[in-house]
C-alpha cells in the first residue's frame, strides 16, 4: 500500500498517450511484454535499462537509453512503468514519479505503486481491462472467460489443463491471427517460451504469474541454442507446468518444431502440435496477393532464402525453380535477395516476372514494395527493407486489388 492508506479500489481510466513520453524503467520480460502495447497506444516510449533482452532491443520504434537509471529521468514523462528486477531500483523510481506527481507502475510490488495495469483485452475497437485487487491469477481468468464471450470461443477452451509441452504456431504478428486453439492453451500456460518473431502482443496478454522466456536468450554455455531452448522446455514440463512453446507463423515451416517434438518425446514428454497462419501465405495475402490464382499458377512453392544459392549447404534447386512458372515464396531472404533474384534468372525465369517484398506483414508497421525479378533487390536497398519480410515471386505478385495496399 502507498502513502496514502486504506485499501481503497483503483479508478479505472483509459490514457491517451498519443505522442505522449512513457518512461519504462528496466528491459527484460515484464518491460517486453508492456512495450507492444505501449506503442500501439501511440505512446513516445522511452527505456533505461543497461541491458534488454532481445526482443526489447528489437523492437522498432521505442528509444533505448543504454544505461541504469538515475534520478531526473522521468522529467516530462506522463506516465512511468518501473520494471527493473531490483526492488531498490524500483523504489527509486516509484519516489520520482511520486513527486513529480506522475502514475507509475511497479512491476515487482504492485500495491507500492501509484498506477496498476489491468488485464486486458483487446478486439474488434473493444478494450475491456480488469482489475481484481492484485490477484492476478482472478483477473486474467475473467479477462479470459470474458474474451471467449466476445469472441465466441468458449466451447474451444479446454476444461482440464493440459500436460506438458504445446508447440503453437503464433500466426504471423497480428494477435488476432492465432488460432483459437493456440490462444486456449495460451491462456492456460505456466511457462511461455517464445521466439523473436512470436506476436509481442500475446505475449502482452498474459498474466503476471507466467513466466516468460525469450528463446532468443536462454542461456546455452557449450551447448547449442536449439539443445538449451530444449532443455528448458524439458526442465519446466518435469517441473509439471504447462509449458506453450509459442513460434512466429506455423511451427513446422522452418520453425524447429519437430526437433523439439522429438526431444521432449525421447524423454516421454506429451506434446500438442498447434498449427499456425504460416507468414509465407499470410504475408502475401496481407498485400492482396494470392499465393493462386485460377488460370495463372498451379502452384506455390515455399522456399528458405537463409543460405545462398550456390552456397555448399544448401538443400533447394534454385535451377529447377527458376523453371517454375508459379508463384515462389522465400522467407528469410532480405540480406540475399540480389544472389536469389540471380539464381532464378539464371535457371529461366523471365527477368520481367513481377516479385514483391511484404515487411512486417499483418502489424501496424507492414510496407509492400514491388518491382519485378531484375530490379526488386536494389528496390529493397532504396527502400531500406528489413527483416521479417518475405519475398514474393510470379504473376499473382503484380496483381494490385481495387482497394488493396
Ligand atoms: N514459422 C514461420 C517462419 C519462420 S522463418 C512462419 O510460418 O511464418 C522467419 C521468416 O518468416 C522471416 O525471415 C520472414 O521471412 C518470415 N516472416 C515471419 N513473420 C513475418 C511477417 N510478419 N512479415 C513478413 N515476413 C514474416
Amino acid at each position: 500500500m502507498n502513502s496514502h492508506g486504506a485499501p481503497h479500489d483503483p479508478y479505472l481510466v483509459g490514457l491517451d498517450l498519443r505522442g505522449r513520453r512513457v518512461v519504462v524503467v528496466g528491459a527484460g520480460t515484464v518491460a517486453q511484454r508492456r512495450l507492444p502495447v505501449l506503442l500501439a497506444a501511440g505512446a513516445d516510449v522511452h527505456v533505461v535499462a543497461p541491458e534488454a533482452t532481445p526482443a526489447v532491443e528489437a523492437t522498432p520504434g521505442i528509444v533505448w537509453h543504454r544505461r541504469a537509471y538515475a534520478s531526473g529521468d522521468l522529467l516530462g514523462a506522463w506516465y512511468v512503468l518501473a520494471a527493473t528486477n531490483d526492488p531498490a531500483v524500483n523504489a527509486a523510481v516509484v519516489a520520482e514519479a511520486e513527486a513529480a506527481r506522475t502514475f507509475c507502475v511497479r512491476a515487482d510490488l504492485a500495491r507500492e505503486g501509484t498506477a496498476v495495469t489491468p488485464a486486458t483485452v483487446a478486439t474488434d475497437g473493444l478494450q475491456v481491462g480488469v482489475l481484481a485487487s492484485g490477484d492476478h491469477r482472478r483477473s486474467a481468468a475473467v479477462r479470459d472467460a470474458i474474451r471467449a464471450v466476445l469472441t465466441g470461443d468458449e466451447a474451444a477452451r479446454p476444461t482440464r489443463k493440459p500436460e506438458g509441452v504445446a508447440l503453437v504456431g503464433g500466426g504471423p504478428g497480428d494477435p488476432d491471427l492465432i488460432t483459437v486453439r493456440g490462444r486456449a492453451l495460451l491462456g492456460l500456460a505456466d511457462v511461455v517460451v517464445a521466439d523473436r518473431l512470436a506476436p509481442p502482443r500475446l505475449l502482452a496478454e498474459l498474466a503476471p504469474h507466467v513466466e516468460v522466456i525469450d528463446a532468443a536468450k536462454v542461456p546455452y554455455g557449450r551447448a547449442m541454442a536449439q539443445q538449451a531452448i530444449n532443455q528448458v522446455l524439458i526442465d519446466r514440463a518435469r517441473e509439471g507446468k504447462f509449458v506453450v512453446r509459442l513460434k512466429g507463423g506455423d511451427p513446422y515451416v522452418f520453425g524447429r518444431g519437430f526437433e523439439e517434438l522429438e526431444a521432449l518425446a525421447a524423454e516421454g514428454i506429451p506434446v500438442t502440435v498447434v498449427p499456425g497462419i504460416t507468414s509465407s501465405i499470410a504475408a502475401p495475402a496481407a498485400a492482396g496477393i494470392p499465393v493462386t490464382h485460377r488460370g495463372v499458377t498451379h502452384e506455390f512453392v515455399v522456399v528458405s532464402g537463409h543460405v545462398a544459392p550456390g552456397h555448399p549447404d544448401s538443400l533447394v534447386d534454385w535451377d529447377a525453380l527458376g523453371r517454375l512458372r508459379g508463384t515462389i515464396v522465400v522467407l528469410m531472404a532480405v540480406e540475399r535477395l540480389a544472389v536469389i533474384a540471380e539464381a532464378l534468372i539464371a535457371g529461366g525465369r523471365p527477368a520481367q516476372t513481377p516479385a514483391a517484398i511484404v515487411e512486417n506483414a499483418t502489424t501496424g508497421g507492414q510496407r509492400t514494395v514491388r518491382g519485378t525479378l531484375a530490379s526488386i533487390a536494389a528496390d529493397a536497398v532504396a527502400a531500406n527493407v528489413v527483416p521479417p519480410a518475405v519475398l514474393v515471386v510470379g504473376p499473382t505478385a503484380g496483381f494490385l486489388a481495387a482497394q488493396g495496399s
